[in-house]
Parts: structure tokens; sequence; C-alpha cells
């Protein structure tokens, strides 16, 4: 089997609430999604999605993903799409680094793989584990007011995990955390992810301020060496997110004692091949789990809940379905939000 064409099209997905991340950062009311056809002279075709969160986010663009995948389609083209790590040691000696750019195109041929084999990408993944996913509410930054709103419609979905963005303030971020813990039920549990806006100061202020059994707090700072710093001077649970660029990334927290758990970003790490070698790790070494993808819509989400699906339980925390979010559909079938559960939804 051999890759005969690569399409490229550009989708815009529209959120169904404007966004803002800690601080009013990275402030979107829609994401430009790039979604991938690769085919075979065989007839198979497979897709793949890469949506970067805008481009203030992570070292990373939408327009940046289709340049790449201009220059990296000619060496691909006659290649066998289900040799997956094959497949990734030649985008890597084309191209080096800018593994977002590499994660559409591996998505379309892990898809291909698992249409060959007949298998779902979880079977391919290890095995597929018969657990309930949970899938996290993500409550852009705002008033404790506003967050609670967000948090109801994440519970009214049936979601008992939540990501609430904070950052901008300390005394601010204290009132919102009190408030929302306040309003969570016994079975749910929360992150608040500072986006790296705290200064270590803040960080400390803050997280040594509040106590309850139920919160994480993620990327409090902007840089790994303050995160590390923080780390060692307090004791909630920390999520590395915008530190894990790579599966080295991984390795020195790890090594350093940096987290407890990381966020998974499937595009960021270069797509399901680098994220599955990663989330293999994680399972070895004790390191907890939210999957996730950068951006995107039920495609990506796709590879995300695959992944989840073979982690686990004790080791994977929740997912994030961007689908949630924005307003448009891309595909048919795929795993939608029921019940707080991503379910596949039939075609
Ligand atoms: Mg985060």
């Amino acid at each position: 089997m051999k890759i005969s064409q690569i399409s490229v099209y550009q989708v815009t997905l529209p959120l169904k609430h404007p966004y803002s991340h800690s601080g009013g950062r990275f402030y979107a009311d829609k994401l430009d999604s790039t979604i991938v056809a690769i085919d075979t002279d065989e007839g198979v075709r497979g897709w793949g999605e890469g949506c970067p969160w805008g481009s203030a986010y992570s070292p990373a663009f939408a327009q940046g993903i289709r340049a790449g995948i201009k220059e990296l389609a000619p060496q691909l083209i006659g290649l066998d799409p289900r040799r997956t790590d094959s497949i990734y040691r030649t985008m890597d000696m084309a191209l080096v680094g800018h593994l977002y750019i590499k994660s559409a195109l591996d998505m379309a041929c892990w898809d291909i793989l698992g249409k060959v084999t007949g298998l779902p990408l979880c079977e391919l993944f290890g095995g597929r584990i018969d657990q309930a996913i949970p899938i996290e509410t993500s409550v852009p930054t705002g008033t404790p007011d506003e967050m609670i709103e967000s948090i109801v419609r994440g519970q009214e979905q049936g979601n008992r995990i939540h990501s609430c963005k904070i950052g901008s303030d300390v005394v601010q971020d204290i009132e919102r955390i009190k408030a929302i813990v306040t309003h969570l039920l016994a079975n749910e549990s929360v992150t608040f992810d500072a986006n790296g806006a705290w200064l270590i100061a803040d960080a400390l202020q803050v997280m040594n301020t509040v106590t309850a059994p139920i919160l994480y707090f993620e990327q409090p700072c902007k840089t790994y060496k303050e995160c590390l710093q923080v780390r060692q001077l307090t004791r909630h649970p920390i999520i590395l997110d915008e530190c894990i660029q790579d599966y080295n990334d991984v390795v020195c927290a790890h090594t350093d004692k940096a987290c407890e758990a990381i966020k998974l970003k499937v595009g960021r790490v270069g797509g399901l091949t680098k994220a599955k070698r990663i989330r293999d790790f994680c399972v070895e070494t004790g390191i907890r789990m939210n999957i996730a993808a950068t951006g995107g819509s039920v495609i990506e989400d796709a590879g995300v809940v695959h992944l989840a699906q073979s982690t686990p339980a004790t080791h994977l925390r929740a997912v994030c379905l961007i689908d949630d979010m924005i307003t448009i559909n891309t595909a048919m079938g795929g795993a939608r939000n029921q019940g707080g559960k991503p379910m596949h939804q039939k075609e």
C-alpha cells in the first residue's frame, strides 16, 4: 500500500461561547483548523486534523500547519502509511522539530491502519480498556458567577471534572477558587489552570492560601524552572501543560519530581505516534494524564478518545472534547459527549 495523494482543507470552527485564558489572554471566538485526507493506491482514505489554539498560545500557528504539510507531503508520497513509525522517521528527517505540523499527517496514517486492520485505534494503542472516560469542562476565565455558570453547563452535560482558567490577580484568583470549590458536588474535582500567568510569589500566595482535597493546579508559572520551584513549596498536585512539548520534557519532569500529572496535548507533542510513547512512559512512571487536543473538531477528538480508551483509569484523569465547544460538525460519527462520557455517535 502506498500513499498516492495528500489533500489539505482549511475549516473555520466557531466557538459556542467566546473563550479566554487566564488574565484575558488568548481570546478566541473561532479556531482555524486544518483537515488532511491521505489517499492510497488501494483506495483507502485516512483523515487527520491539526488545530492550534490560535497563534499566541503555544509555538504553533494554523497557517504553519498548512505550509509545513506542503513541505512534507512530497516526501511521503509512495510510502506505506501503515508503517506509522517509519512515516514519522521520514517526517523527522525531512523537517526538524515542528511537531504540531506532523500531527495531522500522523493521525491520517493511523486512520488508514485502523481501516485496513478493521480495528479501532484503541486496540492498536495497546488494547481497549472497558471503562467510562470522564470528560472535563473547560471553563474560561471570568467572574466567579460567570465561571460557575460555565461549570453548571458542564454539570448538566454530566461532567464531574472541571478545568478553570485563572491567573489574572492573586486576590481575585483566591475569590474565584473559594467560590467555585464551594459550588462543587461531593463527587467532583477541579483543576485551576493559570496557563503560566503567575510569578512564583503569586502562585505560592494563591496555592498556599486555599485548601481542599479536590484541587489540582495546572501550569502555575511560565517556565519549567519556575513551576519546579513552586512544586517544591506547595502541597497541591501540579499538572504541567505548556511545559510539555515532547517526550524528553516528560522524562525531565519525572526525573526532577516536577509534577504529579501532565496535560498530554496530542497535537502539540506531534500526534498519536508520539503521544502514545509519552502515555506509555507516564503509565510506567506513575504520572497521571489529562489527554486533550489543542483545538480542532470531532476528528482530532477521535484520536484523543482512542488514546484515553487504552489508558488505565488509574492514570487517566479526564479528556477534553473540543467538539463540546464548537458549533459545527466536520464528520459523521465520532465520539460525542453523552452524560459526561465520550460515546460513539452512530453515522
Ligand atoms: Mg492548560
